[in-house]
């Protein structure tokens, strides 16, 4: 629905136990998930089922993550073109808008690799560029982003496309105007508070139903 992922992206959370993650299946089209749709894989990347759904072909991408990072429990590999354009200019993504204020600690890290991440030796590489960060951007591919908890990673996803965006609109009318660091931490505080996220993640929620996305029983 928000065209982030179109029909080749995909979103996994870690499993309760810690030790595997919940994936979406090769097979089934991104705009038609369903439960049966979803595999749960150990964390190296094989499916705990061994007859269940082959899963995504970029697992590792999200494994690999999950093995580095104990902070991180939701993944989001997506293909957002505003987003994407960044990691294929050479151009820095900052802070431009109050959204883009998630990147108070810089510009967003670039894997400078093309390649599709299906494997340990390329994922493991990913997860350097990446560094401490929660978002790297993939060298004319996409982009991959994580937080948390779902509602944050998904958030934080729609507020870096929505910045790249803006940053991509203004630089053709000019410099764009970045945020400092001060200015970001202070837009950043506000904005990602509880109360904030919640309330975007309930407006795409509320949409998802109105557009049937989402079944009405949500
Ligand atoms: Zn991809």
């Amino acid at each position: 629905m928000t065209g982030l992922a179109d029909y080749s992206g995909h979103v996994s959370h870690r499993h309760e136990d810690g030790d595997k993650a919940y994936i979406n299946s090769y097979r089934e089209t991104r705009g038609e998930i369903r439960p049966e749709d979803v595999v749960t894989v150990t964390l190296d990347s094989e499916p705990v089922d061994p007859d269940a759904l082959r899963p995504v072909g970029e697992t590792e991408i999200h494994t690999s993550i999950y093995r580095a990072r104990d902070d991180i429990d939701a993944v989001l590999h997506i293909h957002p073109p505003y987003m994407t354009m960044f990691g294929i200019s050479g151009t820095d993504l900052q802070p431009v808008h109050i959204r883009g204020s998630v990147l108070v600690d810089g510009p967003v890290p670039v894997f400078d690799c093309p390649y599709h991440v299906t494997t340990q030796e390329l994922s493991d590489a990913m997860v350097e560029a990446m560094g401490d960060r929660k978002e790297v951007l993939l060298r004319g591919h996409g982009a991959v982003v994580c937080d948390e908890s779902m509602e944050r990673a998904f958030s934080r996803a729609m507020y870096l496309e929505l910045n790249a965006y803006y940053q991509h609109q203004a630089s053709v009318l000019g410099n764009p105007n970045t945020m400092s660091t001060e200015e970001a931490q202070r837009v950043y505080d506000y904005n990602w508070q509880d109360r904030v996220v919640d309330k975007f993640w309930h407006f795409y929620e509320w949409k998802a139903i109105e557009e049937g996305y989402l079944p009405e029983e949500w």
